[in-house]
């Protein structure tokens, strides 16, 4: 069984199930944690891919965490062998050295702290999980997603074709 995780689950056939970039789950990922609405301070970013193609992007909580094996004071850690890979910012240097090694860029160092900011699955009860009207983000620790995610994938590979053969962004 894969470890939990935030997963990106879109339906290609139902316009109404596709990442429609209202950035709520950024806004309520800061409200959550922050009590402010500011994407700069948000765990998750959707990332634009190209033309009309977006991506929610966080934490894959990954089994052997580079932000873990490359964090110099232990701040980035996975507390129990099968939890979320989180940060303790009382450790946290601030050395940008996780923010480097994630390979889908789901850490940042917060704008205000200067410590490293990423994913906790907000205790088990992820708020952008909640919140995104289109219900494309679903929380599973199991691999159930990753057919529906290579058809996203798939989407996104033939739009960005698309942009390259007609030099359109
Ligand atoms: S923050 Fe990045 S490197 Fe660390 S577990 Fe999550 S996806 Fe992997
Ligand atoms: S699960 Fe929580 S921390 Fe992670 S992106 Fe969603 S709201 Fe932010």
């Amino acid at each position: 069984m894969a470890k939990e995780r935030i997963w990106y689950v879109e339906d290609s056939e139902n316009m109404d199930q596709i990442c429609s970039r209202c950035r709520m789950c950024e806004l309520i990922c800061t409200f959550h944690h922050h009590g402010v609405g500011n994407p700069y301070r948000s765990r998750i970013r959707v990332v634009a891919l190209g033309k009309g193609v977006d991506i929610p992007v966080t934490c894959l909580n990954c089994e052997d965490a580079p932000c873990v094996n490359i964090c110099p004071t232990g701040a980035m850690h996975r507390p129990q062998p099968d939890s979320m890979v989180i940060v303790n910012p009382d450790v946290c240097i601030g050395c940008g050295m996780c923010v480097n090694a994630c390979p889908v860029g789901a850490v940042i160092l917060d704008p205000g702290e200067g410590t490293a900011l990423k994913c906790d699955l907000c205790n088990g009860e992820p708020q952008c999980v909640k919140y995104c009207p289109a219900e494309v983000l679903k929380l599973s620790g199991s691999s159930q997603f990753s057919k529906h995610r290579m058809k996203g994938f798939a989407r996104l590979l033939q739009a960005q074709t698309i942009n390259t053969e007609t030099g359109l962004k």
